[in-house]
């Protein structure tokens, strides 16, 4: 069978078993630092996510920050996690900050973790989003700018972390919250935005807590399945329930940072959404699951470490005939023009078909216990759900992460390119993809998780387990 998916960088580590008394390997032990750092815009710029806003930020309502965990196993195997309060990954800024993160720290691509909030109350990050999005250019260039002083801020602060690397302890445990609600409504012909309360969720909270030798808790990394749109499009920067969230646990643990890793919330609104009242109770809600997480004894785990990833081929189904991309070009609907006339641009040939998407897929293993898996994009719940359900080993949790390494396009599920709606097809004009992706979406994602997980356990995952 054809693997659809290039490997392009894997390494796994299987030493574990030096690691036993005698062996000469030392004491095993983690090393963690952590470090945060500003990255509120200095400038006004243009903001991220709704497209009705009419003018620039108005000063910061709640900082922005980058946060990084940096873990060593015991045979100095690096990890180095960085999320950030903004919207989305485009290619330009996982170039730069892969490129420092190589050239600074030799930190190669699958050692690093980047993962996006995905905020709404954040500025845009690249020039190219800004022209498609038809907004004047000249916050495109501010928009540079602002990601100039980003990677400096982010090169720093993995310097930090790095100098700051001390024995730790690192243990799992898991929770519960309630207020992410699946946003696929029915309409009887098809489905349209709208919270929906019978449609699939994932509540879990998982957290990784990080725990310094004297006992102090270092650092905290919590995840969620849920947009991070719970304030609506105010001018005002801020980081939405995430950045809440990541406040409240930092004030109550000062020497702790906390680091939110967005899970797959690409179909899941926070209930209720649109004021500053709904942002924070949802961020408290979120920070009173991870206390109750921690409240339980954690699944300790062993100082081993490996982490690998590939770059997921997607197809895109076909393009839309010429005729109906020269109707929607003469359209006057901004966004609908001004994609059809790119993909004429792009693709001026009859049987033009645009190169795959790729999708970073990482898998990271911790203590032989843990499997993290982070998707690129914004992936619907039904990733989380399924990856769960089938990697599930006894005394063995998984945490399925998204908004990871590139962040630029929704990943629906088949049911959810099937049924049609926002997620995967209506919002590629939005996100400058040229169609949706094809039909084997799921099945290219899920086999390169699985071809990933069965390298790292040592084992060969058949397809029905
Ligand atoms: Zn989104």
């Amino acid at each position: 069978m054809l693997i659809p998916c290039r490997v392009v960088l894997l390494t796994i580590v299987s030493w574990w078993m030096c690691l036993v008394p005698g062996s000469g390997a030392g004491v095993a032990e983690w090393k963690a630092g952590v470090a945060k750092a500003r990255i509120t815009p200095d400038e006004p710029v243009w903001m991220a996510g709704y497209a009705s806003r009419s003018g620039p930020s108005e000063g910061a309502l709640v900082d922005l920050y980058a946060r990084a965990l940096v873990l060593n196993d015991a045979r100095d195997r690096r990890l180095a996690i960085v999320t950030l309060d903004l919207i989305e990954i485009p290619d330009s800024l996982r170039d730069l900050l892969l490129g420092i993160a190589m050239k600074n720290h030799g930190l190669r691509p699958e050692q690093v973790l980047l993962n996006v909030s995905h905020t709404h109350g954040g500025p845009m990050v690249s020039a190219k989003t800004v022209a498609d999005w038809g907004i004047d250019p000249v916050w495109g260039d501010r928009a540079d700018n602002y990601v100039r002083t980003l990677v400096s801020r982010v090169d720093q602060l993995l310097g930090e972390a790095i100098a700051g690397q001390r024995s730790a302890t690192v243990g799992y445990s898991h929770a519960r919250c309630g207020f992410a609600m699946n946003r696929r409504l029915p309409t009887g012909g098809g489905f349209r935005l709208g919270p929906n309360p019978d449609g699939p969720v994932d509540h879990d909270v998982p957290v990784l807590r990080i725990d310094g030798a004297n006992g102090t808790l270092m650092g905290l990394v919590l995840g969620y399945a849920c947009h991070n749109t719970a304030l609506g499009d105010t001018r005002q920067l801020h980081g939405d329930y995430a950045g809440f969230a990541q406040r409240k646990l930092e004030g109550d643990h000062p020497e702790a940072v906390a680091l939110f890793l967005m899970g797959c919330g690409g179909d899941q609104d926070p209930a209720p959404r649109r004021n500053l009242q709904d942002a924070e109770q949802n961020g408290l809600a979120l920070a009173s699951a991870v206390e109750a997480g921690m409240s339980a004894a954690p699944l300790n785990l062993e100082p081993v470490l490996s982490s690998s990833q590939e770059q997921c081929a997607l197809a895109f189904s076909a393009l839309p005939d010429r005729g109906e991309l020269q109707a929607r070009a003469q359209s006057g609907d901004g966004f609908v023009s001004r994609h059809a006339r790119w993909i004429l641009q792009q693709w001026p040939n009859p049987g033009d078909q645009p190169a795959d998407y790729l999708l970073p897929v990482q898998v990271v293993m911790l203590g032989q216990r843990l499997t993290l898996v982070a998707l690129g994009g914004e992936p619907v719940v039904d990733y989380s759900l399924r990856l769960k359900r089938e990697l599930a080993r006894e005394g063995s949790p998984v945490w399925i992460a998204g908004y990871s390494n590139r962040v630029n396009a929704y990943v629906p599920s088949r049911r959810v390119l099937q049924e049609g709606g926002y997620e995967g097809t209506e919002a590629v004009i939005y996100q400058s993809l040229p169609c949706p992706f094809a039909g084997d979406v799921e099945e290219r994602i899920v086999e390169s998780v699985r071809r990933q997980v069965s390298a790292a356990w040592g084992t060969v995952l058949s397809p029905s387990q």
